[in-house]
């Protein structure tokens, strides 16, 4: 399928049919923004198709935590007032969601955690505002693992998400509500966090665009920490040139988290109008085609990686050998981050309150309640790693071996400009299948939890299905800010192959 043809397509439909729900609904936020300038439809048509498509289908899927009904057609109608004064932002009107991990002033954030129940923020997560003061419209907050832990969505505090393309799997997590709401068309895109590949990992398993940025790219002030030395703002989307229109905006060094980065920011449409892989270099990593790994990912993603070749880019096999200490050396300090993180979770500042017979008591009986088992589960792992007598066996080694990955992908991008790998081992499994072995679960964020720890890009792109109709996605993987590298590359590939464009049936 032709560039100009499936852009083409969609935009017209929306043209001819401007109060076609289905239409504006599947709208990308490219063709949103130019039916909103060419005045085809209002920001408070366009929010008002959205909102309407989650409440028919959000009961079914729980993609959604919080629906910001009344917040979203006041942000609509704003839009609409600057729009008729002919001003143009990249995002101006449309509608998007904000996983429930980023502070949303005066909007619940829960982070799917019972002790955050009713938790409103006094301010905005950077990124957050960022896209407020563009004029995006909040539709709501989306499901996640609580906390962030999790492969699935089946640890929120507030029930699991249901995958749009077969309703008795998982969408994966922890951003799991986030790529279910982009591929069921409740949302234009949505905000979600990478840790450990809690964007990209979704995003494969839902059939959508899940970007993570290099960590430092966007600010982290306001997105309740988990582990701080790797988590990343990142984007769902339903294609790369969204994914790089929302990184636009978002990104930027911010005075309230020290370690965000003032890197340039690219042009989305430039980059868009320069998509080409010719004469990219590839690396294919030997260590990421493993034994245990479903078959028909590995061909898919050989098939995708082939594309790119025929494409214009030169592939060559490279290796990455201490692939393998990735898990391992992830769960030692994301768990180790983490209990620092949630030591604020103590029933005296925000949040649930469960009195006790004395403060500690208190400590006791909130985080006891508020908490669930998962979270428990990793805070004990965490708190263990980081005791006097294992921090320099567990937490130390740890350390050193992370920098021993980094240095590995440094020197890959020595001689390659992106590596091509799965994003996930399997497709979308099914709800309950894991929930009871953490192991199995922590597998399945196998090939996305190195470029955390190396601080890196990547991004998941969908590139086939499964026989049972389940989505893949091929995972890209570039160089610390360089992600016009990747998204040059997915949005080539996109408009090469047409299977982001993709849709379940969801009657
Ligand atoms: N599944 C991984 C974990 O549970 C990654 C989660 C994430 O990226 N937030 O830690």
């Amino acid at each position: 399928m032709t560039k100009g043809g499936r852009r083409h397509q969609s935009s017209a439909s929306a043209v001819h049919h401007p109060f076609m729900t289905m239409d504006l609904c599947a709208l990308t936020i490219h063709e949103a923004r130019e039916g909103l300038r060419a005045k085809q439809f209002s920001s408070m048509e366009l929010t008002r198709a959205f909102l309407d498509r989650i409440h028919a289908l959000n009961p079914r899927l729980n993609a959604y935590i919080t629906v910001n009904e009344a917040g979203a057609l006041q942000q609509a109608q704003v839009a609409d007032e600057r729009i008729a004064r002919g001003e143009d932002t990249p995002i101006l009107g449309v509608p998007i969601a904000i996983k429930d991990v980023l502070s949303t002033q005066g909007l619940r954030t829960t982070a799917g955690s019972r002790i955050l129940e009713n938790y409103l923020p006094a301010w905005d997560a950077t990124s957050v505002a960022r896209l407020r003061l563009a004029g995006a419209v909040f539709l709501g907050k989306t499901n996640t693992d609580e906390f962030a832990m999790g492969s699935s969505t089946e640890n929120s505090g507030y029930g699991v998400t249901h995958n749009p393309w077969d309703e008795s799997r998982v969408p994966g997590g922890s951003s799991g509500g986030s790529a279910a709401a982009v591929a069921a068309d409740l949302c234009c895109a949505a905000l979600g966090t990478d840790t450990g590949g809690s964007v990209r990992q979704p995003a494969s398993l839902c059939g959508v665009t899940g970007l993570k940025d290099t960590y430092g790219r966007v600010s982290r002030y306001g997105l309740i920490a988990y582990g701080s030395s790797l988590d990343s703002v990142g984007v769902l989307s339903k294609n790369a040139h969204d994914a790089a229109i929302v990184l636009s905006v978002m990104a930027g060094q911010d005075p309230c988290d020290s370690t965000s980065v003032d890197a340039p920011v690219f042009d989305p449409h430039e980059l868009a109008d320069r998509s080409d892989v010719h004469g990219l270099r590839i690396g294919v990593p030997r260590e990421y085609f493993i034994e245990g790994m479903q078959p028909e990912v590995a061909e898919a993603v050989r098939a995708g990686i082939a594309q790119l070749h025929k494409m214009g880019a030169t592939v060559k096999e490279i290796s990455l050998p201490t692939t393998k200490y990735a898990l391992p050396v992830y769960y030692l300090i994301a768990t180790a981050e983490a209990s620092a993180n949630l030591a604020r979770f103590d029933g005296v500042r925000y949040g649930l309150r469960v009195p006790g017979a004395d403060l500690t008591d208190t400590y006791r009986q909130t985080r006891g309640a508020g908490f669930g088992a998962e979270v428990k589960r990793r805070i004990m792992l965490g708190t263990y790693a980081l005791s006097a007598g294992y921090y320099d066996a567990y937490y130390i080694r740890a350390q050193k071996v992370r920098t021993i990955i980094k240095q590995e992908f440094e020197r890959a991008f020595a001689e390659v400009d992106v590596i091509a790998t799965p994003a996930s081992p399997t497709t979308a499994f099914k709800i309950g299948e894991k929930a009871d072995d953490p192991i199995q679960m922590y597998l399945a964020d196998v090939f996305t939890l190195p470029c955390n720890l190396a601080g890196i890009c990547g991004i998941s792109v969908p590139c086939g299905f499964d026989p049972a109709g389940l989505p893949i996605g091929l995972q890209l993987l570039g160089r610390a800010f360089d992600e016009a590298a990747l998204l040059r590359c997915a949005d080539a590939y996109q408009r090469e192959t047409n299977w982001h464009t993709r849709k379940p049936v969801l009657s």
